[in-house]
């Protein structure tokens, strides 16, 4: 099949690379042109584990091609893929210009009917709206072309993308039209081997699926984190209850894990899109709007236990904090809305200095803070230590979790670490004599 993907991103380009993968003919298309020059190039703007291969592959095969031009990519194919980003606007909800943009391009340039998929996250309404300005587009021109709009949201996790995009646990599709479903039966035929994994419904129904599902997700992340501050002032041990509870099938292990909150492109926008679209239909989400509260406060809670240590924040003018962690996740060099962010922010803004290490996600923060006096990158994980007054973690990245700690000890002025991610023993390090902070347990000193 022939295929376009609007927005080169981390869904838009996934998508076009996977598609291209199993057989189809992909055209992606950004508005970035810088972007899209380095992708012709084999540069990939993002890390994502797979895709560089993926892509250069595909573009070798000539199954893989880039645009910038609109007209072009419309031109291409009759499935067109809008997967553009939907950032929040200042109110909170879901900012749709890139979105409605593109439909408006669609509507402009279209010369045959065509099937528009909708696989950005947008709130429950969008496709209708995203229909009315594919048809005033080609009102305008006084055409009478046919087209359908179908819902198809992604549920891929960065840092995994490709492999969830190839191996999906489910393939939703919003529709009430038996063509499109056709078509898109066909063009995701590839993943579909092992067993049906695609979920019809109504376009309003998938369109919710999504945000729920996100918000789901975001809710047992604070639910856990909520405990986990009971848990501390309780005398319990966050970990132990985590797999207590974790042994039930009905709650089960997955995303219920205590740090520093959540934070990506996804879970924060689509929690606050979500009571947004709440209150637009009179409806108050409480239990969603407390997911966003519970998550904010806990993203402060490694400023606040460094800050308490140190004996206020006036203390901290002058001191040096070794950060291990800067993305809002391992596996990804993404700093949106990551906890790091808040941590670094609060110290820079108390005098104190940041020397940060990650292994991926070093060059989009110097990017966003090169200009901050008081960050620094170091090259690995050990020079980020020398002469820091403590260790700060907050993404759990795999060379974290077994370090060498005379090493540490050595390179650190104090023993001292602050781990938004629970990731040592508290014992061990209490006996090698370690003060040791973590979420949801007593500290060791
Ligand atoms: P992104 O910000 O990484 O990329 C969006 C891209 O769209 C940019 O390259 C931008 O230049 C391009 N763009 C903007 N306007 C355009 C236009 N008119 N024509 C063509 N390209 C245009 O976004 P992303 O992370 O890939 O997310 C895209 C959508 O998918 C969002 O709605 C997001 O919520 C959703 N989503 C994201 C993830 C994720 O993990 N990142 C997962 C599932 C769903």
């Amino acid at each position: 099949m022939r295929v376009t993907v609007f927005g080169t991103g981390y869904v838009g380009l996934v998508t076009g690379a996977c598609l291209a993968d199993v057989g189809h003919h992909v055209l992606c298309m950004d508005i970035n042109q810088d972007k899209i020059a380095r992708l012709r190039d084999g540069k990939i703007p993002i890390h994502e584990p797979g895709l560089e291969d993926l892509v250069r592959r595909n573009a070798g095969s000539g199954h893989l091609t880039f645009t910038t031009s609109h007209a072009d990519a419309v031109a291409y194919s009759d499935l067109q893929i809008v997967a553009v980003g939907t950032p929040p606007d200042e109110t909170g909800a879901a900012d749709l210009q890139y979105v409605l943009a593109v439909a408006e391009a669609i509507g402009a340039n279209m010369q045959s009917p065509k099937i528009v998929v909708v696989k950005s996250t947008v709130p429950v309404g969008t496709c209708d709206k995203t229909a009315e300005c594919v048809a005033a587009a080609l009102g305008a021109r006084g055409s009478t072309l046919g087209f359908d709009v179908v819902s198809n949201p992604e549920f891929l996790k960065e840092g995994a993308a490709v492999a969830d995009f190839q191996r999906p646990d489910r393939i939703i599709v919003g529709t009430n039209s038996a063509h499109a479903r056709n078509v898109m039966a066909e063009l995701y035929e590839p993943f579909n081997r092992n067993h049906d994994r695609m979920l019809y419904m109504a376009t309003r129904s998938s369109e919710l699926t999504k945000y729920a599902a996100n918000a789901m997700l975001a809710t047992r992340i604070s639910f856990i984190n909520e405990i986990a501050n009971l848990a501390e002032r309780l005398g319990a041990d966050i970990e132990q209850v985590r797999r207590g509870i974790g042994s039930d099938p009905r709650i089960g292990y997955h995303f219920i894990y205590p740090g520093v909150g959540y934070g990506g492109s996804c879970f924060p926008k689509d929690v606050q899109a979500l009571t947004r679209t709440a209150r637009e239909v009179g409806y108050h989400a409480g239990l969603i709007e407390a997911v966003e509260a519970v998550n904010a406060r806990q993203k402060t809670q490694l400023f606040d236990r460094i800050a308490a240590h140190f004996g206020g924040v006036d203390a901290l003018k002058d001191k040096t904090v070794a950060l291990w962690g800067l993305a809002f996740k391992p596996n990804t060099d993404d700093m949106r809305e990551a906890p790091s962010r808040v941590l670094m922010e609060a110290l820079w803004k108390a005098g104190a200095k940041v020397r940060a290490f990650d292994p991926v996600a070093g060059e989009e923060t110097r990017r966003l803070y090169g200009e901050e006096p008081g960050f620094e990158l170091a090259p690995d994980k050990y020079s980020a230590l020398d002469n820091a007054d403590a260790l700060a973690i907050c993404t759990e990245w795999q060379q974290f979790r077994a370090p060498d700690f005379d090493e540490m000890a050595l390179r650190l002025r104090n023993r001292l670490i602050f781990d938004g991610r629970n990731l040592y023993a508290p014992e061990r390090l209490r006996d090698d004599g370690w003060t040791y902070f973590s979420i949801g347990r007593a500290p060791v000193q």
